[in-house]
């Protein structure tokens, strides 16, 4: 199946009238992207949006590649671990994932059958499970519903990168070259930013978000090396990241079109 190209100005929802969304829904293959993100500290060279911003930018290009539509991203996601950081907001999981499944279903009423969420916060990743559940019963089966990060289909190393003991898990190297790729002005080029926490107090303790807040209180808010990220490298993971939710989507969205066509029901809830 092809997906129509769209222009770059019609990537936005919000950009949209009405009778244009009407239209849209009317052809087959209409996709709606939902970035999820958070607003939280991502230490003294980033900025408190470096989540989102990577999420939206992400879901433009998933948007364009595959024919769908970007919405305004959900701003604030579940950020406990970093409140003792000005400028964090969060909010509790319900809020969260009741919002979040308003959206969907917003979208379902307008006719959209396929929706993506795409979140972009490791912190939302617990509880997001229960989106579907709470689309399900309230419009049933009959929409294909995705609700993934943006670092899921990536290769192991990929993931490691991001997100590990060695290469820290948060405004890291792998995380600030994104936005400095994406928003090169609101990234500092701050030296001797470097910080790994002292781990020598974990022993066995399960690295949860309580022990992650009380690792990293106090410090620059940074876990890993953002000195050794570059636009560079930011280009390179950026477009790993599309091609490789690209090629999951591609193939399940192909696949659940057959799927409702025939039952216009989803195997894949
Ligand atoms: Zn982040």
């Amino acid at each position: 199946m092809t997906y129509r190209k769209r222009s770059e100005k019609s990537l936005q929802l919000e950009t949209w009238s009405s009778p244009e969304v009407q239209r849209y829904i009317q052809k087959d293959n209409s996709f709606g992207i939902i970035p999820v993100g958070s607003f939280e500290q991502h230490g003294p060279h980033a900025p408190l949006g470096t989540d989102t911003f990577i999420c939206m930018e992400v879901s433009r290009r998933l948007a364009r590649k595959l024919g769908g539509v970007a919405l305004p991203p959900v701003w604030f996601g579940i950020s406990d671990e970093h409140m003792d950081f000005a400028g964090t907001v969060t909010v509790a999981p319900d809020t969260l994932c009741n919002l979040i499944t308003d959206i969907v279903v917003s979208l379902r009423a307008a006719g959209f059958n396929k929706i993506l969420v795409l979140n972009g916060h490791g912190g939302n990743v617990p509880y997001l499970g229960s989106v579907k559940e709470k689309v399900r019963q309230r419009v049933g089966q009959d929409v294909f519903l995705s609700v993934i990060s943006y670092w899921d289909k990536l290769s192991e190393r990929g993931k490691m990168m991001l997100s590990s003991l060695e290469w820290g898990f948060h405004a890291n190297e792998y995380e600030t070259s994104l936005i400095s790729c994406i928003f090169p002005s609101m990234v500092k080029k701050l030296r001797d930013i470097r910080n790994y926490p002292d781990l020598s107090s974990l022993n066995d303790q399960e690295l949860n978000e309580k022990v992650f807040r009380d690792l990293i209180k106090g410090s620059n808010g940074v876990w890993g090396d953002p000195g050794r990220a570059s636009i560079k490298k930011g280009r390179s993971f950026l477009g790993t990241i599309e091609l490789s939710l690209n090629n999951y989507l591609a193939h399940e969205l192909d696949s659940q079109n057959e799927d409702l066509a025939v039952k216009r029901v989803s195997k894949n809830w």
